[in-house]
């Protein structure tokens, strides 16, 4: 199994000095035709303008959406997770449209916006602390996608299908649950 991590901008590195640590080969991808050689994606926070510009211009944009649609696993966290959804408010922008969630960027206040908080998961014994960083909301989802965690009322960590999305950022931790969640979807 080789799992690939978007280079296009963001924390990418802590993502996959995260998946090493967890054994796993690690492909740092920037071209359409490397999502050929991964069985699986992860999209890093960041800067999700920025992000989806870049992976328009390098033709990555298309490519990805089409293998997401026929089942190709991805996982992204906070910039990841804007990327991926329906719908982006403030400021509306485009994104891969691949999970049905609406989200709104920088959501959790402006003076704190960055906080971490214990967050439970569901299938997971101990609590997982979650870290926030200008992270995005969501404010509205589909009844098919299901919600692993939640935080004051919003979903936190969602999944549908083949697609997995966090508000918060698992790889500044040194927890490897979520990652390992992760690999199994892929697994299966
Ligand atoms: N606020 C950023 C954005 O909208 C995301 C922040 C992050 O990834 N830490 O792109």
């Amino acid at each position: 199994m080789k799992i690939g991590v978007s280079g296009i901008q963001g924390d990418f590195r802590e993502h996959k000095v995260m998946l090493e640590k967890l054994g796993i080969d690690v492909k740092v991808v920037r071209k359409p035709e490397e999502l050929d050689e991964v069985n699986g994606l992860v999209i890093p926070g960041g800067e999700s303008t920025t992000m989806i510009r870049i992976m328009k211009m390098v033709n990555l944009y298309e490519k990805l959406k089409q293998k997401i649609k026929e089942g190709f696993p991805v996982f992204g966290t906070c910039a990841g997770m804007i990327l991926l959804s329906k719908e982006v408010v403030n400021f509306p922008q485009d994104s891969l449209g691949v999970i049905d969630i609406k989200v709104e960027r920088n959501a959790y206040g402006r003076q704190v916006d960055s906080f971490e908080e214990q967050i439970e998961v569901k299938g997971f014994e101990k609590p997982f602390n979650a870290i926030f960083i200008r992270a995005p909301k969501v404010v509205d989802y589909d009844e098919n996608v299901e919600v692993l965690a939640t935080y004051m009322d919003s979903p936190v960590l969602l999944r549908q299908n083949n697609v997995l999305v966090a508000s918060f950022h698992p790889e500044l931790t040194e927890d490897t649950r979520i990652h390992e969640y992760f690999l199994n979807m892929v697994k299966k």
